[in-house]
């Protein structure tokens, strides 16, 4: 990895217009990695007008779908043979464990692939318009849009947002987060590789606050794309609006995990483990709020509880390890904060509810890995998302109660239910007020299966072919086809004009 990452700005890396930067620390040890320029308001309309101008002049956005199918499957290829490079960055940087920052990291090159199909295979339309005309309705590309990550998945979010975006034709400006920004930057330099225009995909790092706030608030863009807290979220869609550009949002979560009394224990309280505490619990998707038929309460809690004080809690880097530290001291802090918080409102820590004592932890943000009982409704924790490793378990009697407890959330991002009946299966999650429902399962995703969440947690999609059209506009092309001449003035014959 260099020392320095920097901007890259129509085809060129290039410090802060002035000289600004600020450092990334390994969570797990402390240890200094790199540093990084901190893109100005200046850099930011810089790279607003190289975007401009390449889509101005076609570079991306008249060649031919195909050619551009062509190069995003080169930078699939490209981007395969580096995903073990990659995955150790990632690691290094964010504190996720290497085996699951590899397993994620594999899966990538197929958003390059899908939406290299999509851009080939996308057709317009051709509504009936009346005997004297035809109408052809084109989709078009926006123009510059602004792509604004978080650190939880640095290269997978960035892979969405940056697939569908290019396979329309648009210009991009990239502000990842401040916390995992390499990657993100390396996959820029790859897209070059592969063949993509410079000027097409500009990266400018930065601080949320100043490059985040000033690209969002820039009338050069067509499209504000972020994935980050429900708070962020708000704050970018209402420049969205000012701006009168459409906003993709993908914000925050607080996941029921609904276990039925008909599943086999030990593969829901996997299912449990998994939903949970992948990522440290740091994914919008976590099974926070795991809710258990009150007839296996006792026994599911047991078996989950000692499951997760087995949880190997350690150096990400190490390929033995199940859990890793959080991202950064806030994350940490706010982690504990929330579980003293539930404590002191009366619920009871299950299991962890400690940061871990030993050398090996002196230097990083750890948590253990938390279950939490004997929460009410009222409580702080059953609502908020605290982007930690720490859930809350709770009893449900029937199917209502379950889909009434999985509603009671400021949130709607996704769900799993746990059960062996088909007929219970999809009568719950057809009631449940969520974007993403798996059955018997959890965190699964794919290019072409839509992502995105109900109430507090966003707008708009991710993935599929929406996510695609959601990159595009439509162009109606009226063409006369008539051969009658038309006087509307030299005539007052009752003519038709509408
Ligand atoms: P965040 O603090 O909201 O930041 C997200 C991005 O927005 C970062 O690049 C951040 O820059 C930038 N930003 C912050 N304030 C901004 C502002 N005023 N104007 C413009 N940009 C601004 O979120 P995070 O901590 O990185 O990620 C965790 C959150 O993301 C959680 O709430 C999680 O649920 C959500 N998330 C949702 C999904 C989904 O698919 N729904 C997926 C993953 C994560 P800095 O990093 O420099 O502050």
């Amino acid at each position: 990895m260099a020392d320095q990452l920097l901007l890259h700005v129509d085809g060129k890396d290039q410090p802060a217009s002035d000289g600004g930067e600020f450092a990334v620390h390994n969570p797990a040890t402390g240890e200094h990695l790199y540093t990084v320029a901190n893109g100005t308001e200046e850099d930011v309309n810089g790279a607003v007008l190289a975007g401009r101008a390449a889509f101005d002049d076609g570079r991306w956005r008249a060649m031919p779908p195909r050619e551009r199918a062509r190069i995003l499957n080169r930078a699939a290829v490209l981007l395969a043979e580096r995903v073990d490079e990659y995955a150790r960055l990632e690691s290094l940087q964010i504190g996720r464990t290497l085996r699951e920052m590899r397993a994620q990291l594999k899966r990538l090159p197929e958003w390059l692939e899908y939406f290299a199909a999509v851009a080939q295979t996308a057709e317009g339309s051709c509504p009936e318009f009346g005997p004297e005309h035809l109408n052809v309705v084109r989709r078009v590309p926006l123009g510059v849009v602004g792509l604004i990550t978080p650190w939880n998945h640095p290269l997978l979010i960035t892979m969405k947002k940056v697939s569908a975006a290019l396979a329309a034709g648009n210009s991009l400006i990239i502000k990842p987060s401040e916390l995992g920004p390499a990657v993100p930057g390396q996959l820029v330099a790859l897209l070059e590789e592969a063949g993509v225009p410079p000027g097409v995909v500009n990266f400018v790092p930065g601080l949320g606050r100043s490059t985040g706030k000033a690209l969002t608030e820039h009338p050069g863009l067509a499209k504000l794309d972020v994935t980050g807290g429900t708070e962020t979220g708000r704050v970018i869609a209402a420049a969205a609006g000012r701006s009168l550009i459409p906003v993709t949002a993908e914000l925050g979560g607080k996941a029921p995990v609904i276990v039925f009394d008909d599943v086999d224990i030990d593969t829901a309280v996997a299912g449990a483990l998994f939903a949970a505490f992948i990522a440290t619990g740091q994914t919008c998707v976590q099974g926070a709020r795991i809710l258990v038929s009150r007839n296996i309460y006792d026994r599911f809690q047991e078996v989950l509880v000692t499951r997760t004080r087995q949880l190997r809690l350690g150096d990400p880097m190490d390929l033995q390890t199940q859990v890793g530290p959080l991202v950064s001291q806030a994350q940490r802090d706010k982690t504990a904060a929330a579980v003293d918080r539930a404590r002191e409102q009366g619920a009871t820590v299950l299991a962890g509810g400690r940061i871990p004592e030993g050398a090996q932890y002196a230097n990083g943000w750890f948590y253990e890995p938390t279950i939490v009982g004997d929460i009410r409704r009222d409580h702080d924790l059953w609502s908020e998302e605290v982007f930690g490793p720490v859930s809350v378990i709770a009893p449900f009697d029937g199917e209502d109660d379950a889909v009434m407890m999985a509603n009671d959330s400021p949130f709607g991002l996704a769900a799993s239910v746990w059960t062996q009946n088909v007929g219970r299966a999809v009568r719950v999650s057809r009631r449940l007020d969520i974007g993403i429902v798996w059955i018997n399962d959890h965190h699964r995703i794919d290019p072409a299966s839509p992502w995105g969440g109900f109430k507090d947690s966003g707008i708009g999609s991710e993935n599929g072919l929406e996510a695609f059209r959601s990159y595009t506009r439509q162009q109606s092309l009226i063409i006369n086809a008539s051969d009658t001449p038309f006087d509307w003035f030299g005539t007052d014959e009752d003519l038709r004009y509408s």
